[in-house]
């Protein structure tokens, strides 16, 4: 792919978050490039993205190592390995995937200042991760001991269907929930982000409220 592939397909993103969001200037695009090269993440950046979300660690230090991106935001969009917690707070600036105490405890006890969003299981299947919708109010409870870790918002992955309604249905209770936690904030724990949204279904996302999308063949093109 030339780098007027990347434009192209960045502008098309883009007009999209301004035709479908009432607030897009608060939208952010992460890039996500799991499975692609250092070379198609350079392009992407030359194109235009600021923004980058990785889901294997050991695969994202590999690309940090050859190249550090500088200027650019990291973001870890994967399952959370309590052995890797560490790797991930060293090397990325916000993690989309906080689901479990034992996590949580590990992160405030290093007093790191990484941007946390706790993804909530909205679609009900077994093989999502995630703090079941029903469980998060009691979650988020047991956060508040924990003074120094940071939660910025929710994040969370739409049911496996074509079924636009299922989808809409399950980023609306994403942002009914980020609402009705508002009342749950505290001086660390806060409900500004929501993190829905990928190739398939940013738009709906976008209408929904997302403040973050999460795309990766849309960019990149398709993963082999
Ligand atoms: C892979 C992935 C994405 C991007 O998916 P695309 O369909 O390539 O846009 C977004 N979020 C998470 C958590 C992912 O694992």
């Amino acid at each position: 792919m030339s780098l007027q592939n990347y434009i192209d397909r960045i502008n098309v993103i883009n007009e999209n978050i301004r035709k479908f969001s009432q607030y897009p200037k608060k939208v952010k695009l992460v890039g996500v490039s799991k499975t692609f090269s250092v070379e198609k993440i350079q392009m992407a950046i030359e194109a235009g993205i600021k923004v980058i979300g990785e889901n294997k660690v050991q695969d994202a230090i590999a690309k940090f190592e050859k190249e550090s991106f500088p200027g650019i935001e990291r973001h870890y969009i994967g399952k959370l390995q309590s052995n890797k917690v560490n790797k991930v707070l060293n090397n990325f600036h916000f993690i989309h995937s906080l689901d479990r105490e034992k996590i949580v405890k590990k992160i405030d006890k290093s007093g790191s200042q990484i941007k946390c969003l706790i993804e909530v299981n909205t679609s009900g299947e077994k093989s999502k991760g995630g703090v079941e919708p029903e469980e998060l109010g009691n979650f988020i409870c047991k956060l508040h001991k924990y003074k120094s870790i940071r939660i910025v918002g929710l994040m969370t992955i739409s049911p496996l269907t074509k079924n636009e309604d299922e989808i809409r249905k399950s980023f609306k209770n994403l942002k009914e929930l980020l609402e009705a936690n508002k009342k749950n904030e505290t001086d660390n724990i806060h409900f500004n982000e929501l993190s829905m949204g990928m190739t398939n279904d940013y738009k709906i996302a976008l209408q929904e409220g997302a403040t973050m999308i999460r795309i990766g063949r849309g960019i990149f093109g398709s993963r082999k």
